[in-house]
């Protein structure tokens, strides 16, 4: 399988709850590396152009509130699938829907307020990577 990049977000509810290392070693014990990583406090109207995908959706405007909230830290996963592997780490988006020992299982407080956020195919993870990065901070 070919080594991929993906777009990973540590949400408010994590980040307030000071848990950026533990989540960080799941991604690291899957063997995904984080090669670019900076903690940011999104404005309201940036999360909803990160989220445009979901503007019709009921709990849109609750999202982009939630991830402007509080910090985040975004960040750039590296590895083998890492697109795929990413999302197996995470778990489902609903946590009660997730396997134990994934993100969302062990840390996740319910299905808005879900501690990470992780790109879903290669052509949404180019596009979220370069929202957050400039080429020249990815140095793999
Ligand atoms: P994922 O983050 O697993 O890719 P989606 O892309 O479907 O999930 O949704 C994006 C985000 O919107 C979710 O991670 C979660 O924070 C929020 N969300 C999704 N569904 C709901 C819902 N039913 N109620 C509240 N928030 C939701
Ligand atoms: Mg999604």
């Amino acid at each position: 399988m070919a080594i991929e990049r993906t777009l990973s977000i540590i949400k408010p509810d994590a980040t307030k709850r000071n848990l950026t290392g533990k989540i960080n070693a799941k991604f690291e014990e899957a063997g995904l590396r984080v090669i670019a990583q900076k903690r940011i406090h999104l404005s309201k109207a940036q999360a909803g152009v990160f989220y445009e995908v979901h503007a019709e959706r009921p709990f849109y405007d609750e999202l982009c509130d939630f991830m402007a909230s509080e910090p985040v830290v975004v960040q750039v996963l590296e590895g083998e699938g890492a697109i795929l592997k990413n999302r197996e780490v995470m778990g489902a988006t609903n946590p009660a829907e997730a396997a134990p020992g994934t993100i969302r299982a062990e840390f996740a407080e319910s299905v808005g307020e879900n501690s990470v956020h992780g790109s879903d195919a290669p052509e949404t993870a180019a596009v979220e990577i370069s929202y957050f990065f400039a080429g020249l901070e990815l140095v793999g």
